[in-house]
């Protein structure tokens, strides 16, 4: 079959086609206007949507050579995610699904960013766990199927993708500072300074000490020097980062003995991370994990995930109808 994927749960807009398992294309439009506001600001991103989605749908398919008459099912994102980006992306799935007259496929976007590992020939096997890292998720998902999945933990408060983004702000790095955070820190010692471990309990993470533990670090050395983060700013990303990666890497860790479970992967935009890569791979080569990384173009938010979601979503002829409605907040 050939499914054409929409994806619009938070600032990029993105479309992509699959044809029979294998993606063609992955069109993602970023929109820069939140730069200025140091975040995503919900109404600009919606309408930046309606600006975007035809002509990615339309890039899409021709990068894939594709007509749209050939599409054989819509998949889109219904959650969760910010409601007005969301609803741009299922209006235009209804109505073009409506104009074909085809299917429409519901997609999770959580269960997105770990199916994103079945795009390729690399594919994991079930049962394997998924360390999800986003900007608004942090989960230890466990995989039984393509949508039989269980969080058995998740963050208490923020996500790690919160905790890099917040951290750059008190750096006075632009938003997203994640990739600037993962920048520097290549070049600084991630043993410069100590930031605290959580101590939770189980599965679950926390990131909200770390935070606050952060901001007085600063404010303290900054009064003392107030050049101390330009001075200082490889150090303290490297250290930054290397506490959150030891955060997620530990937890993960746990989860796989309790579950003897040898297949590792890592989602979400977080794991576009280069210290979490690296230290999830030196990870697997000391337990003799399977480890799974996507591709940079899947790791953040795409329309490749999607399809590959819908794409098993049609096998199963799993549809949704013309009056799903997406959903902000949306459990597997
Ligand atoms: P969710 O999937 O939970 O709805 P989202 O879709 O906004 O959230 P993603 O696009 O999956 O999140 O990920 C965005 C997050 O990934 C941001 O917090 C960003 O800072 C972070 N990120 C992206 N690249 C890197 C990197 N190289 N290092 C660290 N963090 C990164
Ligand atoms: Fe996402």
């Amino acid at each position: 079959p050939v499914i054409l994927a929409i994806e619009s749960s938070c600032d990029d807009t993105s479309a992509s086609v699959c044809v029979d398992g294998i993606v063609l294309s992955n069109v993602i439009a970023n929109q820069s206007i939140h730069e200025a506001y140091g975040g995503v600001v919900p109404e600009l991103a919606s309408r930046v949507h309606q600006q975007n989605i035809v002509p990615a749908v339309q890039q899409a398919l021709a990068k894939a050579k594709v007509s749209k008459n050939d599409v054989d099912a819509v998949a889109f994102t219904r959650g969760p995610g910010l409601l007005g980006s969301l609803l741009v992306g299922v209006s235009f799935a209804k109505a073009f699904a409506l104009s074909k007259n085809i299917p429409l496929i519901e997609i999770n976007h959580m269960q997105a960013h770990v199916l994103a590992h079945f795009i390729g020939s690399n594919k994991p096997s079930f049962p394997f766990l998924c360390l999800t890292v986003s900007g608004g998720h942090t989960q230890i998902v466990l995989v039984k199927d393509y949508f039989d999945m269980e969080v058995v933990g998740q963050t208490l408060d923020d996500a790690a993708g919160e905790a890099m983004d917040k951290t750059s702000k008190i750096l006075g790095l632009p938003y997203p500072g994640g990739p600037l955070i993962d920048k520097h820190a290549r070049l600084g010692n991630p043993e410069a300074y100590r930031f605290p471990e959580p101590q939770i309990q189980g599965f679950d993470f926390s990131f909200s000490g770390l935070k606050t533990s952060i901001l007085y670090f600063i404010r303290d050395n900054v009064a003392k020097n107030p050049d101390f983060i330009a001075e200082n700013i490889n150090d303290i990303c490297a250290s930054v980062e290397g506490r959150i990666v030891s955060i997620l890497l530990n937890k993960l860790k746990k989860a796989a003995d309790l579950y003897d479970i040898k297949d590792v992967a890592l989602a979400g935009g977080v794991s576009a991370n280069t210290g979490l890569r690296q230290g999830l791979q030196k990870m697997g080569e000391k337990n003799g994990w399977n480890c799974f990384i996507p591709e940079m173009q899947y790791c953040t938010d795409n329309a490749g995930m999607i399809a590959i979601a819908g794409y098993h979503k049609y096998l199963k002829g799993d549809f949704a109808g013309q009056d799903v409605v997406p959903l902000a907040r949306m459990p597997f």
